[in-house]
């Protein structure tokens, strides 16, 4: 167990996961790990501690929040399912697939902003899903950063942000994907569409369901926009640095940098052209590329740049993921 001002990291041993579920029984909000990028939870069944959560994040109330669970009676006893729904649960579940289905009353109206859908999600973070047993609650958890700011990949990026303000923050590790969830509204069978591009692309999704699913995209995705998906802002996931995007960085033409310009590489150059150069990954690996985007985003941040030149990612399974986020870090 790490110490400090506010916010304590906790390992995870059997006795300390079984104290961070009283404590979310009891009301508490802690931080945990999983398996897309950190989340700050809650009893998703308890309206004060959700509201909570709104308020230490700084996230408006229009912005509804995901619930994890655990099994398949959890899902029942939250949302109605659908044939379709139930097959993308059982080929993606636990992972990092959410899905937005019709909400049961259960479910408190500040968790899902007044919408009559819910989000959930089962995720496979094996020492969330522990703790998602040990409770025995569904959890209202979106990821555990301030509002629009660079969501949290390890537990320190919690603590940094939100240490003053929560009590307990679970270690499982720097998070596998480190890109939030693909988001489904599968609330119509015959019209599954993707809200929010993830690790889980809409060509596997339509493979599953033999039919095509395609991306929705809002032509102007803002706070007013609350007809599909409420929270899906234009500007998110935002280092304080400005983010300018490249298509190739290598035959780009960033010109002379000042000291205070980074260049974020989507793979190592083959000829680093001076110390303000940075990567997402080796070799051309879109994984490694997507678990290194935000942590790198924070570090660039934390060492002062003011400028990053962000490239974006080639084609691959990936690329919509890592590009979506960059295109929103880059709204200002
Ligand atoms: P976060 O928890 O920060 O990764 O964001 C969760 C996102 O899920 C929200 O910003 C919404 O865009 C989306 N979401 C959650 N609940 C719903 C819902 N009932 N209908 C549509 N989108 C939702
Ligand atoms: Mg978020």
């Amino acid at each position: 167990m790490k110490q400090g001002s506010g916010a304590r990291i906790f390992r995870s041993t059997p006795r300390n996961l079984a104290m961070l579920a009283r404590k979310l029984q009891n009301g508490a909000l802690v931080g945990v790990p999983t398996e897309t990028v950190y989340g700050l939870a809650a009893n998703a069944l308890d309206s004060v501690a959700c509201r909570r959560i709104f308020r230490v994040k700084g996230r408006p109330s229009t912005d509804p929040l995901i619930v994890h669970i655990h099994n398949h009676d959890q899902l029942t006893s939250i949302a109605t399912t659908n044939p379709v729904a139930e097959l993308l649960a059982n080929q993606y579940w636990p992972g990092p697939l959410t899905l937005i289905l019709p909400k049961k009353p259960c479910i408190p109206d500040i968790v899902t902003a007044d919408l009559d859908s819910v989000a959930v999600r089962m995720p496979s973070h094996p020492i969330m899903r522990r703790l998602l047993r040990e409770c025995g609650l569904p959890l209202a958890a979106p990821s555990a950063n301030i509002f629009g700011y660079v969501s949290p990949t390890t537990a320190d990026h919690v603590k940094t942000g939100l240490g003053r303000k929560i009590g307990y923050i679970l270690d499982g590790g720097p998070a596998q994907i480190g890109l939030e969830s693909t988001i489904v509204d599968a609330r119509n069978p015959s019209k599954i569409r993707v809200l929010r591009p993830g690790a889980v692309t809409p060509e596997q999704l339509s493979r599953t369901i033999g039919a095509l699913v395609i991306e929705y995209r809002p032509k102007r995705a803002q706070v007013s926009d609350n007809q599909v998906s409420p929270g899906l802002l234009k500007q998110h996931y935002s280092p304080k640095a400005q983010v300018l995007l490249h298509k190739d960085l290598n035959h780009g033409h960033v010109g002379k940098l000042s000291p205070k310009e980074a260049c974020l590489y989507f793979s190592k150059p083959k000829f680093i052209r001076n110390k303000q150069s940075y990567w997402l990954c080796q070799n051309n690996n879109q994984a490694e590329a997507a678990r290194n985007l935000f942590g790198q985003l924070r570090s660039l941040d934390k060492q002062g740049f003011k400028v990053i030149h962000a490239e974006l990612a080639p084609a691959g399974p990936m690329a919509a993921a890592i590009n979506d986020r960059l295109r929103r870090a880059a709204a200002h």
